[in-house]
């Protein structure tokens, strides 16, 4: 049986619910995180329980329970639902209140959930080794993509516009013309020069725990990184083209927008990148 935690216990993942007047539920007033789950392990456990406190504290919702105490409940959670590769999703909302846009006035305590699942590495890993096919599209997102919110509509129809066109993601790009990320991954491209691209993370893009993970490895291995927005033409001419997150790891772009990308092969760096990631986190 697979379980869940709500607000406090473990249920059976069938039964587990919030309220209606849930704020996650009715504005999306809610962030969440992701965790890859590795040989039993939470990878880059730091960076992503960082970056939830921060997201937390950007909304000004309470953090609902320590670091410590999360940690014991996600262990438990794998433990109970026997998930040694996969993922742990974490969501918290402001909590539940009778509908009304701003924050309540009375202190109300926010909504926790967690929930996690098997994922099959090998077959991560061999779309690794094939390589996958991204489109671009624009980004229709706010102006706070920095704060990981469960507000995903924008990358929900991203997405879905990927896969209609038989594609794996989407990269959006903004009204400059600039490619941000994908829509639910950083994106990246490795110029003729051998220099690696990818957006600046100002308040435009999520700041990928992966992408952080990347920047140490390149530099462990003397790689030059450039943070700046390229355009999709500078992507369909690039040497290579990949894009990380938490679940994907490093997975080799090879056609953006049915342009091959080099010679259509998976690029030798991103794939020197990938092994280097799965060493470290
Ligand atoms: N951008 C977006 C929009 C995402 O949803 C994700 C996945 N959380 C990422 C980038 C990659 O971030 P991470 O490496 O922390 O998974």
């Amino acid at each position: 049986m697979r379980f869940a935690y709500v607000n406090g216990r473990f249920l059976p993942h069938r039964e587990a619910s919030i309220h209606v007047e849930d704020r996650g539920f009715q504005f999306a007033d809610a962030v969440y995180e992701v965790w890859s789950v590795r040989k039993g392990r939470l990878m880059d456990s730091d960076g992503h329980f960082q970056r939830l406190e921060r997201s937390l504290g950007e909304l000004r919702i309470p953090a609902p329970r320590s670091r410590a105490a999360l940690e014991h409940i996600i262990s438990e959670l794998l433990r109970r639902n026997r998930v040694t590769n996969g993922l742990v999703y974490l969501q918290v909302s402001r909590g539940q209140a009778r509908r009304d846009h701003a924050f309540p006035k009375q202190r109300i305590t926010p909504t926790i959930v967690l929930t996690c699942k098997r994922l099959d590495h090998a077959a991560a890993e061999t779309r690794a080794e094939r390589g996958i096919t991204v489109i671009t599209t624009p980004d229709q997102r706010w102006a706070r993509c920095d704060i990981k919110t469960v507000n995903l509509l924008p990358n929900v129809l991203a997405k879905q516009a990927a896969h209609e066109a038989g594609a794996v993601e989407a990269w959006q790009v903004d009204t400059d013309g600039h490619v941000t990320e994908g829509s639910s991954t950083n994106a990246w491209i490795v110029t003729k020069a051998g220099k690696l691209v990818t957006r600046q993370a100002d308040h435009g893009i999520l700041h990928g725990i992966t992408r952080a993970r990347i920047f140490k490895c390149a530099q462990e291995l003397g790689l030059e990184i450039e943070e700046r927005g390229f355009t999709p033409q500078e992507a369909y001419d690039a040497r290579e083209a990949f894009l990380t997150s938490a679940t994907s790891f490093v997975t080799p772009v090879i056609a953006i927008d049915n342009h091959i990308i080099a010679n259509g092969e998976p690029g030798s760096l991103a794939l020197t990148l990938r092994g280097a990631y799965l060493r470290e986190a």
